[in-house]
């Protein structure tokens, strides 16, 4: 991912997870640390800069800094959803503010993850959810599920499906295929669980949904990180726009729109908007602002003038005092995966 890079600013080991259950990146800066720290420092000859790799917890930030190479910092950036997103180290780290339009090495911030900087045989996998056995370890990059899964000792239950990264931001996928291979986690678990019914509810149930039971409170903005570091996103006000009554449908989407400026609030948040899932967890109705995001993307697909228009609307002023983080303990209650083996089990 540093090919054509050339300088940067600032070079940032991203060994910090930040779904809930997975363990990846903790148990590669615990078993393989100081690969971790060697292939930073080697990145920072290349590129210039200040290297830093980004842990979780204070014991082993101090444990791993013991061995740094000359250059290389280790700082704990905690335990908080969503630390894996590049723009959100470089804000915490760096605080650098990277700009809706650009990506954080635009911004002068190389962001590797911990599995690129030890780059070895197999793949880091957490495996953990409903099986007998959860494990992180390498494994076969080209493992289908059922594989990974019967290395677990099996699933607990016959009705089973399977998530690729973690229980936010996953993608449902077959038992008979690989991981795609930027999955740092498969997670498990019973067919009928909400995360599964929740990623399976269509948009027009949602919309419905949203359109009775939406109370206004805001929370889904003020917990949407891309809003906080001053990206032009408002699930609430795109939900706005999404289900007001409109005479007639958008002519350039053909979704129903209303016409007192919350559509542009709505499309820049629909091509701003990074998946994190955190405005649905928060909403107190059970609604799912995430989710009419993503039909709306779909609704946008093609329409590159009103893509550019959403890039090119100027940032707000961040949220005073930085972003706030929800932790993964929070996110493991409220997703109801308390029964299953936590990420500090596992690394
Ligand atoms: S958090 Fe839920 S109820 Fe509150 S404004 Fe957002 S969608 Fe509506
Ligand atoms: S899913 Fe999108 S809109 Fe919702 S909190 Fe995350 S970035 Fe914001």
């Amino acid at each position: 991912m540093t090919g054509s890079l050339t300088r940067a600013a600032w070079i940032i080991g991203a060994a910090v997870d930040a779904e809930p259950l997975v363990a990846t990146r903790g148990w590669l800066v615990d078993q393989e640390g100081p690969r971790l720290l060697a292939g930073l420092a080697a990145l920072r000859t290349r590129l210039g800069g200040r290297a830093v790799l980004a842990v979780a917890g204070a014991a082993r930030a101090k444990l791993l800094a013991a061995s740094a190479p000359e250059g290389v910092e280790v700082r704990d950036v905690g335990d908080g959803f969503p630390l894996d997103d590049p723009a959100e180290l470089a804000w915490d780290v760096a605080g650098v503010a990277v700009r809706p339009e650009q990506s954080a090495a635009d911004a002068g911030v190389v962001v590797v993850r911990a599995a690129e900087l030890a780059a070895g045989p197999g793949r880091p996998l957490t495996v953990t959810g409903a099986v007998a056995r959860p494990y992180v370890a390498r494994v076969k990059p080209d493992a289908t599920v059922e594989a990974l899964v019967d290395h677990a000792g099996g699933a607990l239950g016959e009705a089973w499906v399977a998530l690729a990264g973690g229980p936010m931001r996953g993608a449902l996928v077959d038992r008979d295929l690989p991981l795609p291979p930027e999955a740092e986690a498969l997670i498990v678990l019973p067919a009928d669980h909400e995360v599964v019914r929740a990623r399976k509810l269509p948009v027009g149930d949602q919309v419905r949904r949203a359109l009775g039971a939406c109370e206004g409170c805001g929370l889904c903005t003020a917990a949407c990180p891309p809003a906080q570091r001053g990206w032009p996103v408002s699930p609430l006000a795109a939900l706005r726009a999404l289900t007001l009554p409109s005479p007639s449908p958008s002519p350039s989407t053909g979704a129903r729109i209303d016409h007192s400026g919350h559509e542009a609030r709505a499309v820049e948040s629909a091509a701003l908007c990074t998946h994190c899932g955190l405005c649905d967890l928060v909403c107190p109705a059970g609604l799912s602002p995430a989710g009419l995001l993503d039909g709306y993307r779909a609704a946008l697909a093609g329409d590159a003038a009103l893509a550019a228009r959403a890039l090119a609307t100027p940032m707000a002023a961040p949220t005073e005092g930085g972003s706030r983080r929800l932790s993964r303990g929070l996110l493991t209650l409220r997703l109801g995966l308390s029964g299953y083996a936590s990420a500090a089990a596992l690394g």
